[in-house]
């Protein structure tokens, strides 16, 4: 069954908003590039250079790999939504990429920015 406009509102909504919360987190770990648009580069997280202590370098080089891997899987959802806002503009939005089939409701309900059916998701 295709989605109802009013299921379709339904999920942009919720679409939205977790784009908004995604936009806050990064802006925690990240910043806009701004020569790319759409992109975010992770911020550095503060360095002392008067650190001096082989340890206390240590544990800045950790953080910020660690804002790295966190950045990376942030705008990974990020794009996920952006991309799911665009089927809905395009009116493609619940349709299987890779079938063309309908996603089932219930499945957008768990993940809105789903893709893919459950047949042809790569993952999970
Ligand atoms: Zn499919």
């Amino acid at each position: 069954m295709p989605l109802t406009k009013e299921k379709i509102e339904y999920f942009k909504e919720k679409l939205n908003k977790r784009k908004a919360e995604l936009e806050k987190e990064l802006s925690v770990v990240a910043r806009k590039n701004p020569d790319v648009k759409g992109d975010w580069e992770p911020t550095q997280a503060d360095m002392n250079p008067m650190v001096s202590d082989r340890n206390e370098m240590a544990d800045t080089f950790e953080e910020m790999e660690e804002r790295a891997v966190v950045e990376d899987s942030l705008e990974e959802q990020f794009d996920l939504v952006v991309q799911a806002l665009e089927r809905v503009k395009k009116g493609t939005y619940g349709i299987c990429e890779t079938c063309g089939e309908d996603i089932d409701e219930r499945r957008l309900e768990a993940l809105p920015a789903a893709k893919n059916c459950v047949k042809h998701t790569k993952n999970k």
